[in-house]
């Protein structure tokens, strides 16, 4: 049996009290919401922290609503903007996945939310939990023991990545579904810190740095994540695994475009993740698609400019050749499923 490091539980019930706690106790703290990833990393030595600050209690950071007129809450609001859903971020990925609002204005970020683990997982897991979630890799996953025989590696407790084979960078995977859909949909993420707060886009938030891939300093909570509501989008998402039932994403394809109503595309959006330590926004989508129709013909031009683009590590469990194959399959299955809604 896999037991948990000793360490003190804190239960603050406001937002500042628990920054406060992160910044009295530092690199000894770290925040938890639903535990369903950051337990399983302490069971595996991947954090010990001796101060867990529980974010349960604050009320605040939970709800789902349409606030705001134009580009409210919004680093930078997109033209045409009029309202944005707020997200608090202690919604469960299970709310998320089911509220009538996520649904009706973001198919693709409901759908990602409905894909993450199990059940059970989606009942405890947050959205700010997803958003925050450690990267994740062959080597990396695995008890103090396993990564023992092998001298651990560059993101812990080593000095060499067993994927690159050097000791300079950690490629290992962002593997959070929910991510790639909100940098698709230009939302933003409010963070709450010792000097108060402050609002980065999500596309912004992730860097490539796979040992810590946020732009999060330790201290910072994520309260609440914003999205604009624009008329005319469209979003939607695939993920490739190997067991539907339960596992993280081998491979993620989120899409959203801007549709004017005879079919027009005003503005189109890929973001594949899963493959290095960001979710990464294809390069190239505006000049083949805006302004156009998304026939056949588009979607197979922007599959194949996405499969020139991606090529995988051999980070996860699975082939990174078969990833990389799998690129084209995925995105057209999301671009097809935008010309049906
Ligand atoms: C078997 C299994 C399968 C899984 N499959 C998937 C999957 O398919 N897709 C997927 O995306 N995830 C998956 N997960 C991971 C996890 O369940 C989800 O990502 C979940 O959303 C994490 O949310 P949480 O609230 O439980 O986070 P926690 O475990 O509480 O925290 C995760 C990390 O985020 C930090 N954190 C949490 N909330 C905040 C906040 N508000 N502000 C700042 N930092 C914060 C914590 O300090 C920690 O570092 C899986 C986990 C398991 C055990
Ligand atoms: S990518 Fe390299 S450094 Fe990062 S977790 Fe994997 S083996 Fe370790």
């Amino acid at each position: 049996m896999l037991r948990l490091p000793p360490f003190r539980y804190h239960r603050p019930g406001t937002v500042d009290e628990a920054v406060a706690l992160l910044g009295e106790f530092g690199t000894e703290a770290m925040p938890i919401a639903g535990g369903t990833d950051l337990m399983p990393n302490m069971k595996h030595r991947l954090f010990t922290p001796a101060h867990v600050v529980s974010l349960r209690g604050i009320g605040a950071m939970r709800g789902i609503e349409v606030v705001g007129g134009r580009g409210a809450g919004s680093a930078t609001p997109a033209p045409g903007t009029e309202k944005v859903l707020r997200i608090g971020a202690l919604e469960t990925l299970a709310n998320v996945a089911a509220h009538p609002l996520v649904r009706r204005h973001f198919p693709g970020l409901a759908d990602a939310a409905g894909l993450v683990a199990g059940p059970q997982l989606r009942n405890m897991g947050t959205i700010g939990g997803n958003v925050c979630l450690d990267t994740r890799c062959t080597y990396y996953n695995q008890t103090s023991f396993w990564r023992s025989a092998l001298g651990y590696c560059l993101k812990k407790d080593g000095t060499v990545c067993h994927v690159t084979g050097v000791g300079r960078k950690c490629v290992a995977a962002h593997s959070a579904d929910t991510p790639p859909n909100l940098v698709a949909l230009g939302a933003s993420l409010t963070l709450a810190g010792p000097h108060g707060e402050r609002i980065m886009n999500a596309s912004d938030f992730f860097v490539t740095d796979g040992i810590w891939n946020t732009r999060r300093e330790p201290d910072e909570i994520l309260t609440g994540i914003t999205i604009p509501i624009a008329t005319g989008r469209r979003s939607a998402y695939r993920k490739l695994r190997q067991r539907n039932s339960i596992d993280f994403p081998l491979l993620s394809v989120a899409v959203a475009g801007d549709f004017e109503e005879t079919g027009t595309v005003k503005r189109l959006t890929g973001v594949v993740s899963a493959l290095g330590a960001r979710p990464r926004v294809l390069a190239g989508w505006s000049e083949l698609a805006v302004d156009g129709r998304l026939d056949g013909a588009t979607i197979d031009a922007l599959a194949q400019r996405a499969h020139a683009q991606c090529r995988p590590l051999d980070n996860l469990i699975v082939d990174a050749e078969w990833r990389r194959a799998m690129v084209p399959v995925y995105v057209r299955r999301a671009l097809e499923e935008l010309t049906e809604s």
